[in-house]
């Protein structure tokens, strides 16, 4: 793993007055290159040449340089390195990075400085260690079971890898569950690999919340979290294909559809203003365990995906330790960013505003890793 020391001596020779922002063309980069560009940032894009169109076709959050690679895990060449490091690059991870390069390849081998935590990759890529993260921030989480012979209740099975949601099915009961990971193997959703790998957890029966927060170790505030504070900067809930969309297909179990979990977009919410004490209280909690679990903790922006009952209880069962792509629905602030900041603040900007109070108070090294 490279460590924190190595970094901080490669800032020790970066020009702090011409620090570069950069990402991987992807996932939520527009607002990344917008909000580093609305602080004052120069930019820099990690592209493949058939998406370079794409970040061309808005001026505005264009990056202001390119790095043309072939494949993402390009990315760890020690010639794009270097381009990177000349540029005083400072990385902003985020879903498509981590999962285009590889966690591997980031503790391992990619010697930029990168915002946040590294070591939060490892919290948020290992299912037992994200539950470990939820349990020790004292947050309910759905029960789960080692054992389909165990299964009490209606249960939702998960299984892991890139198909997303594709081949996740509910099962209230051991032969309900034998039948259906039958028919997935059957349809080719998932392999006999994939099924010791799996999840089964309890179905939580709520509406879901999936809360946009940041915490800065920096800024100090009234939400008090490890060091600094924790800000709640948006909400959002994903559309997931099929599942969002099974109400207008009336019995669609008989008509032989099956459901999926795929994400396809987010839309905006907000909360009833008397949750947000539970919702901000989650915050903090996530945040304090990180502190504890992988010091310095989750530092930037993170995510919780919640259930919130009829009885009002938020249910949290995953944790993203990075911008997630729902940020992307307020590029110009939020309703709840608006009440923190006087300007138009995007997670995206957040990253860049700390960023910036970084070097301007000398606290750099307590922000990258
Ligand atoms: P990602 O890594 O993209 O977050 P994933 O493969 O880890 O996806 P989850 O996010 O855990 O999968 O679950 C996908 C979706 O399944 C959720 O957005 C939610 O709609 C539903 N879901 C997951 N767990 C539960 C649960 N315990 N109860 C009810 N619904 C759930």
């Amino acid at each position: 793993m490279i460590t924190k020391d190595e970094i901080h001596n490669i800032l020790q020779h970066y020009d702090l007055e011409k620090v570069s922002i950069g990402t991987i063309c992807s996932h939520s980069a527009l607002q990344i290159f917008y909000g580093a560009k609305q602080e004052g940032f120069r930019t820099v894009g990690i592209c493949l040449p058939e998406k370079k169109f794409v970040y061309d076709a808005f001026p505005l959050a264009k990056p202001n340089e390119y790095i043309l690679v072939n494949r993402y895990s390009d990315l760890t060449d020690s010639g794009v390195q270097e381009k990177l490091t000349r540029m005083n690059t400072i990385i902003i991870p985020h879903g498509s990075f981590v999962e285009y390069v590889g966690a591997d390849n980031i503790k391992n081998r990619f010697h930029v400085p990168m915002y946040g935590n590294r070591t939060s990759l490892e919290f948020e890529g290992d299912r037992s260690k994200m539950r470990m993260w939820l349990q020790e921030a004292g947050v309910k989480v759905p029960k789960e079971y080692s054992e389909p012979a165990n299964i009490d209740r209606p249960c939702i099975v998960k299984f892991h890898g890139a198909r997303g949601g594709r081949g996740f099915f509910i099962a209230n009961s051991e032969e309900h569950y034998k039948q259906q990971l039958e028919r997935a193997l059957k349809r080719g959703v998932i392999t006999d690999e994939d099924v010791d790998k799996a999840t089964i957890q309890e179905l939580v029966i709520g509406v879901r919340y999936y809360p946009q927060y940041f915490y800065s170790p920096i800024f100090r505030g009234e939400v008090k979290a490890g060091e600094g504070r924790v800000e709640l900067l948006g909400i959002d809930r994903r559309v997931e294909s099929n599942v969002d969309d099974l109400y207008r297909i009336p019995r669609f179990e008989e008509a032989g559809v099956e459901q999926s979990y795929v994400i396809t977009g987010n839309i905006p919410v907000v909360l009833r203003e008397s949750l947000l004490p539970k919702i901000l209280d989650l915050g903090r909690r996530i945040v304090d365990a990180s502190v504890k679990l992988f010091p310095p903790g989750i530092v930037g922006p993170f995510c919780i995906e919640t259930i919130c009952t009829d009885e009002l209880e938020f249910v949290t069962f995953e944790v993203s330790a990075r911008i997630v792509a729902g940020t992307n629905l307020y590029p110009e602030g939020s309703p709840y960013s608006c009440y923190l900041y006087p300007k138009p603040m995007s997670t995206g900007r957040r990253i860049a505003y700390e960023i910036r109070e970084g070097i301007s108070k000398n606290k750099l090294q307590y922000l990258v890793s």
